[in-house]
């Protein structure tokens, strides 16, 4: 068997929990861009301590040296078979590039996946996010709250909702995830290899839902 796909979605989508889990029931690795460059950065490869000056700075690690090291990743012996790209490409430029990166390793894309979740949907999950001051571990208010609200359970630390996940600083997240996206899906959608899912529901439902779209179906 051989899988190579992506998962697209805007940041709440769940594409992570998704990738996490196929990834593994389909033997493959779950390449989550941020992972890799931090990854690449720590190992101290060539690429790697480029994009870490980047990272350093706080700035955005450009697309020569994210797709340099998309295609480093991909060339490891784990990757034969395939891979869940989550976080990648995110323009269109990236994705031209990622085409000619797979065709010269001889291989090609075999489907990408768009979670589909409504923006009211997004925005409850993304703002109910609480941080523990202490220990700094997550909450969230809806779907893991704490024991006690505003309060950490490990340290009985006071729970804070961080500046990134106030209702405007997310609308905005958003409204920029849309505006370099929605050319992203065109792309994809001229090739007719672009399966839009929906990404509400049971995590179970939407496995299967993308089980479905890559034809991996698991016999019931
Ligand atoms: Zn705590």
């Amino acid at each position: 068997m051989s899988l190579r796909v992506i998962f697209l979605g805007p940041p709440g989508a769940g594409k992570g929990t998704q990738a996490d889990e196929l990834a593994r029931e389909w033997g493959v690795p779950h390449i989550a861009t941020g992972d890799m460059l931090r990854e690449a950065a720590r190992r101290g490869t060539p690429l790697g301590l480029e994009a870490k000056r980047f990272m350093d700075e706080g700035a955005l690690v450009p697309d020569d040296v994210v797709i340099g090291l998309v295609g480093e990743r991909l060339a490891e012996p784990d990757a034969v078979s395939g891979a869940v790209l989550d976080g990648f490409p995110r323009t269109v430029a990236q994705a031209e590039a990622l085409d000619r990166l797979l065709r010269e390793q001889g291989t090609a894309l075999d489907r990408v996946i768009f979670f589909n979740v409504s923006r009211p949907e997004l925005l409850r999950r993304l703002t109910g996010r609480r941080v523990c001051r202490g220990c700094g571990a997550t909450y969230h208010v809806v779907s893991a709250p704490p024991r006690v609200p505003g309060v950490c359970d490990r340290c009985q630390g006071q729970l804070e909702q961080r500046v990134d996940d106030r209702e405007e600083a997310v609308a905005t997240r958003l409204d920029v995830y849309e505006t370099q996206t929605s050319p992203l899906l065109e792309y994809y959608r001229r090739r007719s290899i672009l399966t839009e899912i929906k990404g509400e529901g049971a995590v179970e439902d939407v496995a299967a839902a993308i089980r479905t779209a890559v034809g991996q179906a698991v016999p019931s």
